[in-house]
């Protein structure tokens, strides 16, 4: 009777460490399991063990406009397929988006949100917005319910601004960025925060002289490689060696407007770029318009699933890149 009982108990023993073995081998745990809550050290991301982390993904596009993607089907075809280990949810603002219709935009971004929290990759919460500094009540109101609804969970990050326009750092961009991280800390004292800058997030340098104080914030650099070229990266270093943490949270390989052709040399060099730092990137957008940006043609499936004749060229080229740096 003893003997069977010692045998019993040997049994489930190795029966449990097997079982956690196989929940625990790095291999089969997802991004956020193995690297936790991010926090940023010096210009860098660090998982919760302060290893460096690059995550790679996209960005859905404008939710009032293209918000068929937002589901969770189509995310988790990002992060299978596409090997995503980010995804942008771009919370559109406006007189047609979340000003006029708060609750139908919110209910696309918890849908992704939790879409990726079920799926175990990161997800940044967008304040998509040109004029934010207008909407600050708003976008205060907004950041606390998801800091109250998820501020707990690793997968989440805030950008709060995506990229104001012609306007002052110091004088407009900053005062709107201090108070929404503050209202956002109240709740989540250590999710990462993304911070936009003047001039369509380009501001880099201008920002880095004049930083926001606190912790695990990092700004975010924006670029479209048909427009924007070395000049851009030359005001992205000068942040950098000011000490800035850099997050590329949405580019393109086209124009600014998110047409004309692909260009090939300056993506090229804008892919180098941001291996050399380390930078992080989302690729605009998931969307079936008919332009260059786009990265499926119209009508492509809204659940993923999608055949390479589906694909955009900028679709099939990302995807191939995405697969490359999360092989
Ligand atoms: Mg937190």
């Amino acid at each position: 009777m003893k003997k069977s009982l010692k045998l019993y108990i040997l049994i489930l023993l190795a029966v449990s460490c097997a079982i956690t073995t196989t929940v625990l081998t790095p291999e089969n745990a997802s991004v956020v399991e193995r690297n936790g809550h991010l926090r940023i050290e010096g210009t860098h991301i660090v998982s919760q063990n302060s290893d460096p982390v690059v995550l790679y993904g996209v960005s859905l596009f404008w939710s009032q406009y293209v918000g068929n993607y937002y589901n969770y089907d189509c995310i988790k075809w990002l992060r299978n397929d596409w090997h995503c280990t980010v995804v942008r949810a771009a919370l559109g603002i406006g007189r047609i988006g979340y000003l006029a219709t708060p609750d139908v935009e919110m209910e696309k971004i918890k849908t992704v949100v939790e879409a990726c929290i079920d799926l175990g990759i990161y997800v940044i919460v967008d304040w998509h917005d040109h004029q934010a500094e207008e909407h600050q009540a708003e976008a205060i109101d907004f950041f606390t319910q998801i800091a109250t609804l998820y501020g707990d969970k690793p997968n989440v990050i805030y950008e709060i601004y995506n990229e104001p326009l012609r306007v002052s750092w110091t004088d407009v961009v900053k005062p709107y960025s201090e108070a929404v991280i503050s209202a956002i800390r109240k709740i989540d004292p250590d999710n990462l925060i993304l911070v936009g800058s003047p001039h369509w997030s380009q501001d880099v340098d201008v920002a880095s002289l004049n930083p926001i104080e606190g912790k695990n914030i990092a700004y975010t650099l924006h670029f479209y490689a048909g427009t924007h070229k070395e000049w851009l990266m030359d005001k992205a270093t000068t942040a950098i060696n000011n000490g800035m943490a850099l997050f590329v949270s949405e580019f393109g390989m086209c124009n600014s407007d998110g047409n004309g052709p692909i260009d090939h040399e300056s993506s090229e060099k804008w892919f180098a770029y941001m291996k050399q730092h380390n930078l992080s990137w989302c690729k605009w957008s998931v969307a079936d318009k008919q332009e260059t940006s786009a990265v499926l043609k119209p009508g492509a499936s809204a659940t993923g699933h999608w055949s390479e004749s589906e694909l955009s060229e900028s679709g099939k080229l990302i995807r191939a890149k995405i697969r490359e740096m999360n092989p």
